[in-house]
């Protein structure tokens, strides 16, 4: 029975869709949810989730619903299924009463395989009704991490999927995917659902075919156009963390580029025009928030240039990802700023969110932070970070690639690390780097610290240079940073060792900052 199900998938595969064989983890999925199995999928953008549960849904026969909080690509998604045969549709707030009825009568009448709908839906009483009479075989729950509070992209509207699932008294089997969930998230998606732990489906996110890179110190007004020329008629996305910062980049770029502009500010009209001319390729380069990518399947997309520092690394690797969907070399580039940093923990402070959230996000922000300020390989970070320790360095990250001498800077470190201990963990970056160099800032008189054997210590570096180096010791855990809006720098065990002499720490000499291509011109 099941081998003749697989079967059957296996033919509407290469009928439907033209492809020869299932991907890695696709076929697993497929028949655990042709088995009456529920399942939670994570897997890489681009990996091929739509067909886990398109491809059963088909197999399965009935009606399957589609939860996702993309209201603008699941008139794609479903144009696409029409053309190829299926009865699919959408219910969405673009459609008129009687459209709704029209296609609720479809559902009823066992005429729609997949249906579409927003989240939103599920708490509308005519809705609930109407879908009650309706024999579902299958809930398909896509960008599954919305539901949890630790992810990055948490909706409360998810949590009305959850109301209505607990309320149902026979529920079909459930499909949840993602393409971003650290472990916790995974265990949060579940706990939720009430999916089994070993339901769980989990799939590489190495992703090949994408090189990491950190820019530090450089300038974002000269160097994104610079990279921007380097990369003539390639596609390209080019993220910030404000409307206002998006928009002065784009101010910038649109007078001797093909560029569009993307955030929430703009009017639906505005935005549904940028997004179309960029997936027609009409221009070359998006700038835009976090407000844009979800759901945009566009295989081109030749690099991400994150101009600011996001707020997790989640966020960050689900939108480095829709780079090189279709396994092309593609970069990814993360511009790092320390006053960036700022701007994601004002975003925090001003959320609304429980304490323990805003803690939480914190320590999120402080990994993020650690990333870009790590010497380990940078894919290599990024895959321990979801969980995969079994990994080698890439050996084409900046990191991986980098050439300049290693520099032994214990003594240094040593400075800083007992400077700390004498503040006794009290004190922020700032603070720390001015008793280093003898401010004579009147903090210094106000806290009584130009007595500490440890002021002055530095004297000879500024104390930027100095907050630069102990981010650095920050980030290869040397020193940690309490998880508030003003972080107090503590010492950590590694930190310890270095401080006792058991352990030496190294440092690159020179930074690796060029414009990509081997283009090694400063700027
Ligand atoms: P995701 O939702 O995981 O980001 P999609 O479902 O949009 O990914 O699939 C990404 C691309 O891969 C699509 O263009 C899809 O048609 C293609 N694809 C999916 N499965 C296969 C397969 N088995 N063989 C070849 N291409 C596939
Ligand atoms: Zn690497």
């Amino acid at each position: 029975m099941i081998n003749t199900h697989m079967e059957q998938a296996k033919q509407l595969l290469k009928k439907a869709y033209g492809y020869d064989s299932f991907r890695q983890g696709q076929a697993d999925v497929i028949n655990a949810l042709l088995n009456d199995d529920d399942a939670l999928v994570v897997m890489p953008t681009g990996g091929g989730k739509s067909l886990c549960y398109q491809i059963p849904a088909q197999v399965k026969g009935g009606t399957t619903l589609v939860i996702s909080p993309l209201i603008a690509l699941m008139k794609d998604q479903v144009d696409a299924l029409n053309q190829i045969g299926v009865q699919a549709s959408y219910i969405n707030s673009s459609l008129t009463k009687e459209e709704e009825r029209a296609r609720l009568r479809d559902v009823q009448n066992n005429q729609c395989t997949l249906l579409y709908v927003a989240p939103e839906r599920l708490y509308e009483p005519h809705f609930i009704q109407a879908i009650s009479q309706t024999k579902l075989s299958l809930i398909a729950i896509d960008e599954a991490h919305c539901l949890s509070q630790w992810g990055h992209d948490f909706r409360p509207s998810y949590l009305h999927i959850k109301q209505w699932i607990d309320g149902l008294d026979d529920r079909p089997p459930l499909v949840a995917l993602t393409a971003t969930a650290t472990h916790e998230v995974a265990d949060d998606i579940r706990a939720h659902l009430g999916i089994d732990e070993n339901k769980q489906h989990l799939f590489g996110f190495k992703r090949d075919n994408i090189t990491f890179r950190q820019i530090k110190g450089e300038k974002k007004e000269t160097y994104i156009p610079h990279y921007v020329s380097l990369h003539q008629n390639q596609s390209g996305i080019i993220y910030t963390s404000t409307r206002k910062e998006a928009e002065k980049l784009y101010d910038r770029l649109n007078k001797s580029h093909r560029v569009a502009l993307y955030h929430g500010g703009l009017s639906e009209f505005a935005r549904t025009e940028a997004q179309e001319s960029f997936v027609r390729d009409d221009v070359d380069v998006m700038i835009a928030t976090n407000a844009f990518g979800m759901g945009i399947n566009k295989a081109n997309v030749r690099y991400i240039v994150h101009a600011n520092i996001p707020g997790t690394l989640e966020a960050y690797y689900q939108e480095a990802g829709r780079a090189g969907r279709d396994g092309e070399p593609s970069e990814c580039i993360l511009m790092y700023q320390a006053q960036d940093l700022q701007t994601q923990r004002f975003f925090i402070e001003q959320s609304n969110g429980e304490p323990s959230k805003k803690q939480h996000d914190f320590e999120k922000l402080q990994q993020m932070n650690r990333y870009a300020h790590t010497n380990e390989c940078l894919e290599q970070f990024i895959l321990a970070y979801f969980g995969d320790d079994d990994t080698s360095p890439c050996g084409k990250c900046s990191n991986c690639t980098r050439t300049g001498e290693k520099e032994d800077v214990t003594r240094d470190a040593q400075m800083v690390l007992s400077c700390v201990v004498r503040l006794k963990e009290r004190f922020g970056k700032g603070i720390v780097a001015q008793v280093l160099t003898g401010s004579r800032n009147k903090k210094m008189e106000q806290f009584d610290l130009t007595n500490l054997p440890t002021y002055g210590l530095m004297s000879n570096r500024s104390a930027k240079d100095v907050q630069v180096f102990i981010d650095f010791l920050i980030s290869e855990n040397y020193l940690g940073l309490t998880p508030t809006s003003y972080p107090v720098i503590q010492l950590t065990e590694q930190g310890l060792g270095v401080l006792k002499g058991k352990a030496q720490v190294f440092h690159y000499k020179e930074p690796i900052e060029e414009a990509g291509e081997g283009d090694n011109q400063a700027f």
